[in-house]
């Protein structure tokens, strides 16, 4: 596929969804897409369905348009997911993916099996928002289209710091930032704020991390009464993993909460060597080289334990 319209030719009803917990990147590519459609496609009946976004993301135009409930019975010509890389990732879209005439999935993990009838995954590229940049006619993207991708893409480069982050990106980045949206308050209210509660479970997670391997990996965890105790959930929790990941001479950072008791979310992340895409789908999980996740059960100790038997078998194959 080179161009969204493509496959809009006689679509009347159409879904767009993206991945459970959805992060910046996500609600940036699904909302580009939604903002695009209704601007560009009026005869399309279009809905967008994202697992409650955070707050933090209010400012994009028509956000409250979002459906988070599944509706027995519908049916959509065509249903796009934006930033998911495996089917059981879509949540409660997952029945009107099934049901959809037509499929496709726009995504830039290396892990995606390709899982829609049209698949458009670009491994290389630092977000979903940029690789749908890529399929949208540039003059048309207006500033709301252009603040939604803009969003996911300073997401997921971490503010276009990651080496994910190509010369095409920021090419892109300038041109969005020419519609004239507040790009620094964008970055300020939706990546680097915290409140006050997240940074005190920060700054005790933190606190607690554990170093392993001669230094070479961090772990910091919560359990689920620490998370209760503070009132914070999965998402309120962006940002530690980074923060492990920038201690001196760690190679790999690791944190996990505790989702119900003995379940936890797993998020990896990786300073070079060690593709962490390859430990995460070990665990059956995925995600990307240097920043991927996974479930896993059993207690905190379990779970570490497991984690870093992978990492040190991983650690010790020779480099293909
Ligand atoms: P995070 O640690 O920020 O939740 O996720 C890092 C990356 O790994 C993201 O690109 C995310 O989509 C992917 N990822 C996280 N958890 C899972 C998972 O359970 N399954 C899969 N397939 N990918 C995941
Ligand atoms: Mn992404």
């Amino acid at each position: 596929m080179n161009n969204i319209g493509e496959i809009l030719e006689g679509v009347k009803t159409m879904g767009i969804a993206g991945h459970v917990r959805p992060d910046g990147d996500c609600v940036g590519s699904c909302m580009g897409l939604y903002l695009y459609i209704k601007a560009y496609y009026p005869e399309i009946q279009v809905d967008v369905y994202l697992d409650h976004p955070r707050p933090v993301f209010g400012y994009i135009d028509c956000i409250d348009e979002i459906k988070t409930q599944y509706e027995p019975g519908k049916e959509y010509d065509l249903f796009v997911t934006c930033d998911v890389s495996a089917r059981d990732r879509l949540a409660i879209a997952g029945p009107y993916f099934d049901t959809a005439r037509n499929t496709a999935c726009i995504d830039h993990h290396v892990s995606n099996p390709g899982f829609a009838r049209i698949n458009h995954i670009r491994g290389d590229v630092s977000s979903a928002s940029e690789v749908l940049y890529g399929l949208l006619d540039p003059e048309k993207i207006n500033r709301s289209i252009a603040e939604a991708i803009y969003t996911g893409m300073a997401h997921d480069t971490g503010v276009f710091q990651y080496s994910s982050t190509s010369p095409e990106t920021m090419r892109i980045a300038g041109e969005l930032m020419k519609t004239g949206f507040n790009f620094s308050r964008i970055i300020d209210e939706s990546f680097y704020q915290k409140t006050y509660v997240q940074n005190q479970v920060m700054g005790r997670v933190l606190a607690e991390s554990i170093m392993l391997m001669d230094g070479k990996c961090i772990i910091g965890y919560l359990k689920k009464k620490d998370m209760d105790f503070y009132g914070v959930e999965g998402k309120d929790l962006d940002g530690i993993v980074s923060q492990l990941r920038l201690t001196k001479g760690v190679e790999i950072a690791m944190f996990l909460y505790e989702k119900e008791t003995q379940d936890f979310k797993v998020s990896l992340r990786s300073n070079g060597n060690v593709d962490v895409s390859r430990v995460a789908v070990f665990f059956g999980g995925g995600g990307h080289t240097r920043a991927a996740g996974c479930d896993m059960q059993g207690s905190v100790y379990d779970v570490i334990n497991n984690l870093t038997a992978e990492i040190c078998r991983q650690m010790q194959e020779p480099v293909a």
